[in-house]
């Protein structure tokens, strides 16, 4: 394959939809092997054919990343099948607002188990691939998608915004431990973006007030980001973006 980001490794997590399907889509088409990790292996079987008919490389690999093993033996299938990941996306995220005396424990924890112990799944299993690579002086990045909620503050999203407050903090983090090494660290805080995130919300009244402000502000969509992320991974490894923010234009 060839394109700007020709001879590298990605790995997507959430691969199967939204933003990471678009995600794997653009750094495919720019030319990086790309590894698929969701659980649904239809889902990503499809986005690899897909990719593959348009003259790309790519491995579907389904994973829960709720469960460490699942996340290490997905570690290992990628090294094996596709060499040594330079590019991770930690992008599985859910999204389940409910105002807060709801007392919706089982989604908290969901949140939670995905959204930041998933990451550091996530981390923990790709970093050393990471730093193998920057130590052979050779580009490494590792992108979080966190969200404009780990700092705007709306009713019903307390639990999800701490969520991606800790995103973006364990990202700040990692970034002061793996910039010195040479792995760009980057932490992405996306506004509205078209994807499924919302159909999994269950709270009626949740429900009802996106769908207002979705009418009310039209998302863009996910390839809009991953055009921007694939323009950061392509420049020299000396440039880092630490954060970006990015919404639609008409989005306060
Ligand atoms: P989607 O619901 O479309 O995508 C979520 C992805 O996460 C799916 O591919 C899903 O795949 C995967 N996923 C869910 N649970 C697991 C799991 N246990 N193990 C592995 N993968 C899992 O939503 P988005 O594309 O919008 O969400 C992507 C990220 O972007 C999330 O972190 C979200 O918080 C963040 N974000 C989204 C915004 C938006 O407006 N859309 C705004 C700000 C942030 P599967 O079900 O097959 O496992």
């Amino acid at each position: 394959t060839s394109g700007p980001l020709a001879g590298r490794v990605a790995v997507v997590t959430g691969a199967s939809s939204g933003i990471g399907a678009a995600v794997a889509t653009r750094l495919a088409a720019d030319g990086a092997k790309v590894a698929l990790l969701a659980r649904r292996a239809d889902r990503l079987a499809a986005l690899a054919a897909t990719i593959t008919e348009a003259g790309g490389v790519a491995l579907p690999v389904a994973v829960d990343v709720t469960d460490a093993d699942q996340v290490d033996a997905a570690a290992a299938t990628v090294a094996e099948e596709l060499g040594r990941v330079d590019l991770v996306v930690n992008n599985a995220g859910v999204m389940l607002p409910a105002l807060i005396d709801r007392g919706r424990t089982d989604e908290w924890q969901r949140m939670i188990d995905l959204n930041v112990t998933g990451v550091l799944r996530v981390v923990r299993a790709f970093v050393p691939a990471l730093l193998a690579t920057a130590e052979a002086g050779e580009r490494a990045d590792l992108v979080n998608i966190s969200s404009v909620s780990a700092d705007v503050v709306f009713p019903g999203y307390a639990v999800y915004g701490a969520t991606k407050a800790a995103v973006t903090q364990l990202s700040a983090g990692l970034r002061a431990e793996l910039g010195v090494r040479g792995v760009r660290v980057t932490n992405v805080e996306p506004g509205m973006i078209d994807s499924e995130l919302r159909e999994h919300v269950s709270d009626p009244e949740a429900r009802a007030g996106l769908r207002e402000f979705a009418e009310a502000v039209p998302s863009l969509p996910a390839a809009d980001l991953a055009d921007v992320l694939a323009f950061l991974a392509s420049r020299p490894g000396r440039v880092n973006v630490p954060d970006l923010r990015i919404m639609p234009t008409w989005q306060v």
